[in-house]
Formats: structure tokens, C-alpha cells, sequence
């Protein structure tokens, strides 16, 4: 018999979205006329800007003509989408970057998980505590962990706890550790990092021979100008940050797929005998060996996403949910419950009235306004006492659970 990779065993069940689903339906066939509103996914709603679609569909027609039919394409990505992408998104920023150091994917969710491959399985590990999971579980399933503890933490990784005493921003190790993982606008908590917070981390990572990775996934809901969209905004950043974006959220490609991994050439590590080695050559060829590249026509609609006719359709639609954001905020702060994030992320983190518990809230929620959210402890053992309501829904709903929670809750 073949062993398994007993790692995965460590695993603990994903039961979240499992749990949630199991008590939404519980509720819903005892109250079968309740209109429960659901503001817990972290999906988009709308549908794909006009121009995107229209790029999409002429990429489609192309593949039905010999001479203008692709076949493979480049591993990395066509060069006239990293492109498009270096000089209309990068380039603004004053972020210069070549097109060798871009690399089109199918998402962020695997390249996180991917990008595993190219470091040593004895580097140290930072996760934020709570978190998107993927950073954690991918830690894990390769074996880079002992077990989990009661608070779910696992043997081997540094966590970094983020609540409302450390203003949801982790604490620099003092200790070594090789490998950062930062998620800015963080999902779930909605916090953003300053380029002075975001400089102590690349002074940290230069300074410990570390590197950073950084999930950029929600950079465009950024709303507030002082906050840097890309940790390359950040001098030294290049020589030891990769990143990671993504158009799922910024352009409703949640099932369209296409992300993007930056690796700067400068950016270097530690071979086995002390020399040092680059990241993006090793990067490079990971992805011709395990990967062929996003299709022709998701390519040229993600190029579309920043054409000058779709960039603003793009950008009506992150306005529509950043209305359902601020809409959220605002009627909870009026209720008084605390509540963070929100202003430059589609999410909203509140701390539970009375700190009740994360599940309790959820039961609370469910029964009394019938509206569904996330709870925090589900990202985390310091999610505990927090939830998490996102602004991917539509605004009629978003109007009506926060007049819901209102008479429930404000005086
Ligand atoms: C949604 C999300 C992503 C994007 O995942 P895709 O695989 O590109 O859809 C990445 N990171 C975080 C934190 C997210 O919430």
C-alpha cells in the first residue's frame, strides 16, 4: 500500500462554511417565511464589466480561426498583459517593474499555496492570527508543522496575534523567522498597513535575511490616498517581498481565474552550501514545469480590466460595494457596535456586543435580525469575540439587514 501524506491528517476539519450552511438551513426550515439576508461570503455579486465581457468574448471568437487560433501560450503570462499591468497599475504608483518579474496564474488562492515549492521546508513560518487560511492549512499539508494545539495553533509556526489591543496590526517577531506572510487590505479584518508600518516590516525582512509574502488581493478597494496600494511602494521592497495579486476581487473574476505573482530579479535566497540563489529563476521554473499558463481568452478580458473603457466600469462596481461597506459601518457604529475595517476593504470586522462569543453572535444574528455573517473565530483563535460582515451583496439587502440590526440593537 502507498503511504499518504500524513500531514494532511494534522488537518483540522474545515467546518466553518460547513457549520454556517448547517444552521442557516436549521433556521430557514423552522422559519420558513424569515428573508434571511446573507452577508457572510467573501464572493462578488455583480457581473462582469461590459468591456472585460466584450474582450472575453472577441478572445473566445479568435480560437475559432486558424490564424488568429492560440494554442499554448507562455507559461508566464502573454507579455501584452503583464504589460498592460505594469503600466497602468504599477506604473502610477511609481513602482517600475519588466515584464520578467510578472507571472499570470489562475489566482491567488494557488499561488499562495504554490509558492511554497521554492523555499526550504526549514524556514520559519509568520502567519497573522485570525487569517485567510490558505497561508496556514498550504504550511501544513507540506509538512512544515507539528500538530495543533487547542487554540488551533500548530507546532513550528509563529503566529501573530492582530485583535483591537494591537489595532488588528501583528507585532515584528523578535526572533527570527524566514518567511512573512501579509495580507493588506486584510481579509477578514479590513485593516491596512502605512508605509512606515509597511517599511518596519522590509527594514525586519532585510535585516533577517527574510522574505515577505504579500497578498495583495483587495489593493483596489483602497480608498484612502496615503496608503500604499503595493509593498514595492516601499524602498528596499524588491529585495525581499513577493507579491501576490489577484482579479477576483478588484474585477469580479472569482470564476474566471487569473491572478499574478510579482518577483523581483533582486530578490535572493540561501542555497543549501551558503550561496545565494534567485527566487524568480526558481519561480520561473517552477511554473514551466507545473504549469501551462491561463487561457488565451481569460487573458485578454483581464487585460480589458484596465483598458480606458474598463478600468471605470471596473471601478463602478468596487464603488458599489464600497457604498455597501460604508452603509455597514455606518449603521452599526449608529447601533453601537464597534466595528473596524470597512473603508479601504469590502469587509467589516465588529467586535461582538457585550464580547459575546463568535458563534453566539452568529446564533444571535440568525434568530433576531435573520441575517448571516461570519464568525471571526473561524479565521482564528484571535478572532474570537469578533464577526465578519461583507459588503459583496447587494445594496437593497445591505440596507435592510442594517436596519434590522438598528432596531435591535441601537437605543
Ligand atoms: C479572495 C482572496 C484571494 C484571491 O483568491 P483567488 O484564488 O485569486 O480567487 C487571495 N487572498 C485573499 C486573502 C482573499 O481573500
Amino acid at each position: 500500500m502507498a503511504r499518504i501524506n500524513d500531514s494532511y491528517l494534522k488537518l483540522q476539519a474545515g467546518y466553518l462554511f460547513p457549520e454556517i450552511g448547517r444552521r442557516v438551513k436549521a433556521f430557514s426550515d423552522a422559519n420558513p417565511e424569515a428573508k434571511v439576508i446573507r452577508l457572510g461570503i467573501g464572493d462578488v455579486t455583480r457581473p462582469l464589466a461590459p468591456a472585460v465581457l466584450k474582450a472575453f468574448h472577441e478572445g473566445v471568437d479568435d480560437l475559432a480561426k486558424s490564424d488568429t487560433f492560440h494554442g499554448y501560450g507562455p507559461e508566464q503570462g502573454y507579455d501584452w498583459l503583464s504589460q498592460i499591468i505594469i503600466d497602468k497599475s504599477y506604473k502610477p504608483l511609481g513602482v517600475d517593474l519588466k515584464i520578467s518579474e510578472v507571472f499570470i496564474s489562475d489566482g491567488s488562492k494557488c499561488d499562495c499555496a504554490n509558492i511554497l515549492d521554492i523555499f526550504d521546508l526549514g524556514n520559519k513560518v509568520a502567519i497573522c492570527d485570525p487569517v485567510y487560511p490558505v497561508y496556514n492549512d498550504t504550511n501544513v499539508m507540506i509538512g512544515r508543522t507539528g500538530a495543533a494545539n487547542q487554540q488551533g495553533y500548530y507546532e513550528g509556526i509563529h503566529y501573530m496575534p492582530c485583535t483591537g489591543a494591537n489595532d488588528f496590526t501583528p507585532e515584528i517577531p523578535k526572533e527570527k523567522v524566514d518567511v512573512i506572510y501579509l495580507c493588506y487590505p486584510n481579509n477578514p479584518t479590513g485593516a491596512v498597513a502605512t508605509r512606515e508600518v509597511l517599511k518596519q516590516w522590509v527594514d525586519y525582512a532585510r535585516a533577517n535575511d527574510a522574505v515577505i509574502l504579500f497578498d495583495a488581493a483587495y489593493e483596489a478597494f483602497i480608498t484612502e490616498p496615503a496608503i500604499p496600494h503595493s509593498i514595492y511602494e516601499v524602498e528596499g521592497a524588491r529585495e525581499c517581498a513577493i507579491e501576490f495579486r489577484s482579479f477576483s476581487k478588484t474585477a469580479g473574476f472569482t470564476g474566471v481565474r487569473c491572478g499574478l505573482v510579482i518577483v523581483p530579479e533582486e530578490l535572493t535566497g540561501t542555497t543549501a552550501d551558503g550561496k545565494s540563489y534567485s527566487f524568480n529563476k526558481l519561480w520561473n521554473r517552477r511554473q514551466t514545469t507545473k504549469f501551462n499558463g491561463v487561457s488565451y481568452p481569460v487573458q485578454k478580458a483581464a487585460a480589458a480590466v484596465y483598458s480606458d473603457e474598463g478600468w471605470p466600469q471596473v471601478r463602478e462596481t468596487i464603488d458599489y460595494y464600497m457604498a455597501n461597506a460604508r452603509i455597514i459601518r455606518e449603521g452599526l457604529t449608529a447601533a453601537g457596535i464597534s466595528c473596524y475595517g470597512g473603508v479601504n476593504a469590502p469587509y467589516i470586522w465588529l467586535e461582538t456586543p457585550d464580547r459575546i462569543s463568535s458563534w453566539d453572535f452568529f446564533d444571535k444574528l440568525l434568530n433576531e435580525c435573520h441575517v448571516v455573517g461570519t464568525p471571526g473565530s473561524g479565521f482564528g483563535h484571535s478572532g474570537e469575540g469578533y464577526f465578519r460582515l461583507s459588503a459583496f451583496g447587494d445594496k437593497k439587502n445591505v440596507e435592510t439587514a442594517v436596519q434590522r440590526i438598528k432596531d435591535k440593537w441601537g437605543k
